[in-house]
């Protein structure tokens, strides 16, 4: 499983507020590729899926809703130690608790509403951004690098 891949989402409220440009520029400044970025508008069904993981909690159904309020922009990133080096980016989960200068300190509005989401696992890197992009939706730095030599020589 690769180590350097992430996938991460810019939530509703942090769209709608216009913080895109300002996030996108802390994630290239802090060493990340973007390798696949779309916006995108989930239905509280799609939203309901993506965090199924949490279906048991109380918040699940106010979480899906806020989530398919609106578009959200879905990204795949690049980075050696992508995933652990995302979630320091991004602060913790809870803006209150989150480090100065994180994602979350200085764009989230609430607990729930937290600018951003991570992925917290190599495989569930993969899986989340295969919910969003097709594979030839996401280009990596060795896939572009490899076929603009192919260009070069040509
Ligand atoms: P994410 O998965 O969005 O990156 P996370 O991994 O830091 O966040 P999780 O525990 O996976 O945190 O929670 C998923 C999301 O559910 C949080 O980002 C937040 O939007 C929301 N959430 C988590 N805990 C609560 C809570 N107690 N009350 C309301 N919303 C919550
Ligand atoms: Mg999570």
């Amino acid at each position: 499983m690769a180590h350097d891949i992430t996938f991460s989402m810019i939530k509703p409220g942090a769209v709608k507020a216009g913080h895109t440009g300002a996030i996108l520029k802390m994630i290239e400044d802090a060493g990340f590729s973007i390798v696949a970025m779309k916006k995108t508008w989930l239905s509280k069904e799609q939203a309901k899926q993506f965090y199924a993981v949490h279906k048991e909690r109380p918040f699940y159904d106010h979480l899906t809703s806020f989530m398919s309020e609106s578009p959200i922009i879905a990204l795949v990133l690049q980075k050696d130690n992508a995933v652990q080096d995302y979630r320091k980016l991004i602060g913790a989960t809870n803006p209150e608790n989150a480090e100065p200068g994180t994602i979350r300190k200085l764009f989230a509005q609430s607990l729930e509403q937290n600018a951003v989401h991570g992925a917290d696992s190599d495989e569930n890197a993969q899986i989340e951004a295969s919910f969003f992009f097709s594979k030839t939706e996401i280009y990596t730095n060795e896939q572009v690098q490899a076929s603009s030599e192919v260009k070069m020589a040509s």
